[in-house]
């Protein structure tokens, strides 16, 4: 059986899209916006998801007092150390990054679409924070830089849902999902492996109902359990079990195998700040399981998509 060129891998990773479509690679610069969160300011709760810590899984972006621009030069300054790359991608990362008033977020976004070393945008956000009026800022956008939606989905399953107080139901994640991809906006959908409570069946449950949705990726990750959070103080009270780096490369190249062929893969592994962590440990070396996930499935012949069956890919309506 043959499988795609994924310039070498043997799933469709966002590097290998990114080569597909700009010709090189691009390295993300994080931003913050400055919003906060509903699920952290009282509209819908204080406190947030029960694993996100203070810095609303943006513990890497720039301070919030810098202007966009300001935010953009210093990113780029510390990856250009790293890497020879001219072209980056703007990525809204803390908080909730459509939670603000339109005009103030549609000047930040306009501000990281003419930046003239940004080749694309990545606003990461929470399905309910999606009105009519910030979608189309981001459809003006998308006239701009191409721009990718990012939904904190996590599970499909209620009752996880509930105990890590994600605050909305899966009906208002579909019609964010239905909303974003009627105005051709592409959607990636944040899937965490090993929430408390969850078994290996419900995290393919989860992995799988994706492959039914128009989305254009999704990112995969294990659970982060940080100090100073709600559920490092649940650990620390009562240990629950988290991943091994062996069951999770295991688990991981399921997930892929279960996700259709077309589905760009973002992410397979977390970034969880090191100063915060407090497991499970091996996750820090991100290098090590990057490459114990590729020997595996080499070992395997396993590719992403293997597993899907005809009936469960999602078709474009025409
Ligand atoms: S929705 Fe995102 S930013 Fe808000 S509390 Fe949950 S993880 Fe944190």
């Amino acid at each position: 059986m043959s499988h795609p060129n994924w310039h070498g891998k043997r799933f469709y990773s966002f590097d290998s899209y990114i080569k597909e479509h700009f010709g090189k690679k691009l390295y993300k610069v994080s931003l913050d916006a400055g919003c906060t969160c509903p699920n952290r300011d009282g509209t819908l709760g204080f406190g947030g998801c029960t694993f996100c810590s203070a810095e609303g899984s943006g513990d890497f972006a720039s301070s919030s007092h810098q202007s966009i621009t300001e935010q953009i030069e210093e990113g780029i300054t510390l990856i250009a150390k790293k890497a020879e790359t001219d072209q980056y991608i703007a990525y809204f990362q803390a908080f909730t990054s459509t939670y603000g008033p339109v005009e103030r977020l549609r000047s930040m976004f306009l501000e990281a679409a003419h930046h003239p070393k940004i080749a694309a945008i990545s606003i990461g956000t929470r399905p309910d924070c999606l009105p009519n009026e910030i979608l189309s800022l981001l459809e003006e956008i998308m006239s701009i830089k191409p721009l990718f939606i990012e939904l904190g989905l996590q599970t499909i399953h209620e009752e996880t849902a509930k105990h890590f107080h994600r605050g909305y139901e899966l009906d208002i994640f579909e019609d964010a999902v239905h909303a974003l991809s009627n105005r051709q906006i592409p959607i990636v959908v944040h899937l965490i492996l090993g929430l408390p409570g969850e078994t290996k069946q419900q995290m393919l449950e989860s992995v799988s109902y994706l492959n039914h949705l128009p989305i254009h990726g999704v990112k995969l990750s294990m659970l982060h359990v940080l100090s100073g959070t709600q559920m490092g103080k649940e650990y620390e009270q009562n240990p629950f079990p988290v991943f091994s780096l062996e069951e999770y490369v295991d688990f991981l190249i399921l997930c892929l195998e279960h996700i259709r062929e077309d589905i760009v893969i973002h992410r397979i592994t977390g970034d969880g700040p090191k100063d915060l962590l407090i497991a499970p440990l091996w996750s820090t070396h991100k290098r090590l399981v990057l490459n114990t996930i590729a020997h595996e499935m080499k070992i395997r012949n396993s590719y992403q998509g293997t597993r899907v069956s005809i009936h469960e890919e999602y078709r474009f309506p025409s």
